[in-house]
């Protein structure tokens, strides 16, 4: 089955497979009517070319049996219908075929279905080799490390109900017989902000409702744990601590079994669940305000968390209410009000937790390590959240957008090299494309001395009382002309309008986002008093202690700001994904309400805006819609001409040649390189392809 499948009335109801063969690409409106006839036929994959456009279908369509595995085993990309499954294979098969690193590179917004394709081609991937012991071992670790990750990493928003609030990039690694022998999860950026407070209607992540849910009496009793999640104040901040899409109970069962999977002791769990425990009694702390000087209310959850993490009751009692301040050398206890030691409670709860994740992706990492040395492939798969915009924007969207307009440039690159290269190694005349080039964003955003976040750094480290309104007037002056950046003093009359006097504005390539500056400052120095720190230290829990490590404290040096952090790993990150081949999978959600079957065109038409697609679209166009192999082509259309029909044994350019001449193509129309054919306009295909079909 080839993918112009479909022609004549057929392609009136379920749209075409592949873009490129929309007869009039530059048209948004045509590019959602084709979505919208394929999704209502339950076809939620479609291509540009190489890239797979997904749309969410909220049910359950049997598209992932190891029958359809089958289907997609070994075919060529394009023989198949469209599917992510084809994406895996392909990757795998030039993996192997041309000893190239791969990558799938997997965007949209939450709840669009990234995290859902990526476990699907891991699976895949995971399905499609040999079987040895050690492949078996690793097959398992790779599929059972998803379970703990979602349970650490993911929480119930009010777009997904199992929304991933880390970034991450996973590889499997092959060895040279293309078995998968190791694994790697590089961790990005996770939302610690949702240990301590969740918007209405969403929970924090899922482990701590688990825990509640599934641990057995004893082990509650050894938490110091009640059933309840309503009972304690960091579960409930979203007054929501049920979800009817999910069984947290049965969900604990499958965590703890997939802890075992990938090595970890029953020491080690026991340790790792204690410290989740002890940040929900930390929630529960809760301070006095006598005069200016915080008390604790109620000694016991302190209490329990002292025990919990195996350090001195003391300690961590002081620590939450004073701050040693050094004065003329001299070091003072200095007590916190009421405020503060809410702000110091929460700034640990957040560190622990966070670092306890980093913790956790490590071990998996060393359970998934490739013990052996003989020369290995990866196939990388990145499920990163998608472009970001709220009522209220804040530093984590900017974070968020900052990524995506990295993930953009790297795209816009990627596909005009690889499309560039193509026609070189095929010897056809290549026609440069016009496009928005998003690097002027990007260095607005990360430019040394000169982009946002160099200045709000500066801004962090300056003495006195930097505020997010300092910051704010700093990039006004620095940035203020750029092109791409507005603001209530740099804007025009109109724009002032819009913006209040704590925001900007940034022309994204997807859009405009406002951001609000306030919180900036704190967020990006994630500032955890060192007397907690040295508390954390002392911790007789050795998960807790290896987090928080003595010699952090001896460290002079300012620790890195967090804007500047993520920074550093996305570059890096782009590094790597530079040297691998992508493939590219672009998931889009179809309504706002989880439903099956609905397809709201506004929604959509904001992603596919947001996506880039138009401009992918676009580029893939520019010179030749449709590409194929010469045998394929042959085969496919052999019987329409009686020299090539119903055998020939020439060389399959020739007779692709000749086929061309019996279809009167004209010269414009076609180009013969070196292995495929290029048709520039798809109704040269759809007139060969109608001929066909009435055959
Ligand atoms: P994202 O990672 O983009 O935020 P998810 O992959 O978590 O989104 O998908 C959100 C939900 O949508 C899933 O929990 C699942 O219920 C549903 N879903 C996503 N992709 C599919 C699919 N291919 N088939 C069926 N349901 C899906
Ligand atoms: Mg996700």
């Amino acid at each position: 089955m080839d993918h112009v499948e479909g022609a004549l009335g057929a392609r009136d109801r379920v749209g075409v497979q592949d873009f490129v063969l929309l007869e009039n690409y530059r048209s948004e409106d045509a590019f959602i009517e084709n979505l919208r006839k394929r999704f209502q036929q339950n076809l939620i994959y479609t291509y540009i070319g190489p890239v797979v456009v997904s749309v969410n279908p909220y049910r359950n369509l049997g598209l992932y049996t190891p029958q359809q595995m089958d289907i997609y085993r070994g075919v060529n990309f394009y023989e198949a219908p469209p599917h992510i499954f084809a994406t895996a294979d392909n990757a795998y098969r030039s993996m192997r075929g041309e000893a190239r690193d791969q990558c799938v590179l997997i965007s949209g917004e939450s709840g669009a279905g990234k995290t859902e394709a990526s476990k699907k081609m891991l699976q895949y991937l995971a399905v499609c080799s040999t079987h040895s012991d050690n492949v078996d071992r690793i097959k398992d670790r790779l599929i059972q490390s998803n379970p703990v990750l979602e349970a650490f990493g993911n929480a119930k928003t009010i777009r997904n109900d199992n929304s991933s609030r880390f970034g991450k990039y996973m590889d499997v690694q092959f060895d040279y017989k293309g078995a998968p022998v190791g694994g790697h999860i590089l961790n990005y950026l996770l939302e610690k902000s949702r240990v301590v407070q969740q918007a209405e209607g969403e929970r924090s992540f899922h482990i701590f409702y688990q825990l509640l849910a599934g641990a057995d009496d004893d082990l509650l009793d050894t938490f110091f744990l009640e059933r309840r999640p309503e009972t304690y104040a960091y579960l409930s901040k979203g007054n929501c601590t049920r979800v009817s899409s999910i069984d947290d109970k049965a969900d604990f069962k499958t965590v703890y079994s997939a802890l075992k999977v990938i090595d970890f002791t029953s020491e080690e769990i026991e340790e790792l669940l204690s410290i989740v425990a002890s940040i929900i009694h930390l929630g529960d702390v809760m301070f006095t305000a006598e005069g200016d000087k915080a008390g604790i209310v109620d000694a016991r959850p302190v209490n329990r968390v002292a025990r919990l993490l195996q350090c001195p009751e003391e300690v961590l009692e002081k620590a939450l209410t004073h701050r040693t301040i050094i004065a003329k050398g001299e070091k003072l206890l200095s007590p916190l009000n009421e405020d503060q030691a809410t702000y110091a409670r929460d700034a640990l709860s957040k560190a622990v937790y966070d670092r306890m994740f980093t913790w956790l992706v490590q071990k998996i990492n060393t359970s998934l390590a490739n013990k052996e040395q003989y020369r290995k492939h990866v196939i990388g798969l990145l499920d990163i959240y998608g472009f970001e915009v709220f009522q209220k924007n804040s530093f984590e969207q900017f974070c968020i957008n900052f990524c995506n307009e990295k993930l953009q440039q790297l795209f816009i690159e990627l596909t005009l090299k690889s499309e560039q290269e193509e026609y070189l190694s095929e010897g056809i005349e290549w026609e440069p494309v016009a496009y928005f080039n998003n690097k002027i964003i990007c260095d607005l955003v990360e430019e040394r001395h000169r982009g946002i976040i160099s200045i709000l750094d500066e801004e962090c480290l300056l003495p006195g009382d930097p505020t997010d309104l300092t910051f704010l007037a700093k990039l006004e002056n620095a940035v203020g002309e750029h092109p791409h950046f507005v603001s209530h003093r740099t804007g025009d009359v109109q724009t002032r309008k819009t913006l209040d006097r704590d925001e900007f504005r940034l022309r994204h390539y997807a859009g405009d986002v406002t951001y609000s500056v306030t919180g900036f400052l704190d967020k990006n120095n994630d500032l955890l008093y060192r007397d907690l720190k040295e508390a954390m230290c002392q911790s007789k829990n050795q998960v807790t202690s290896s987090c928080f490590p003595k010699s952090e404290l001896d460290d002079k040096k300012r620790p890195v700001t967090t804007a500047t952090q993520f920074k550093t790993s996305l570059n890096q990150l782009m590094t790597i994904l530079m040297k691998e081949e992508p493939s590219y999978v672009r998931c889009i959600k179809p309504n706002d309400n989880k439903m099956p079957g609905v397809f709201d065109p506004i929604l959509i038409r904001h992603q596919v805006k947001y996506l880039g697609l138009m401009e992918n679209l676009r580029v893939r166009r520019a010179g030749f819609a449709y590409r194929r192999p010469y045998e394929a082509f042959l085969n496919r259309y052999k019987c329409l001409s009686k020299d090539t029909w119903p055998n020939y044994y020439g060389k399959p350019k020739d007779g692709v040649e000749l086929l061309c001449q019996a279809m009167e193509y004209r010269h414009d129309e076609y180009r013969l390189g070196n292995t495929k054919i290029f048709i520039r306009l798809p109704k040269t295909l759809f007139a060969t392809e109608d001929a066909f079909q009435l055959k």
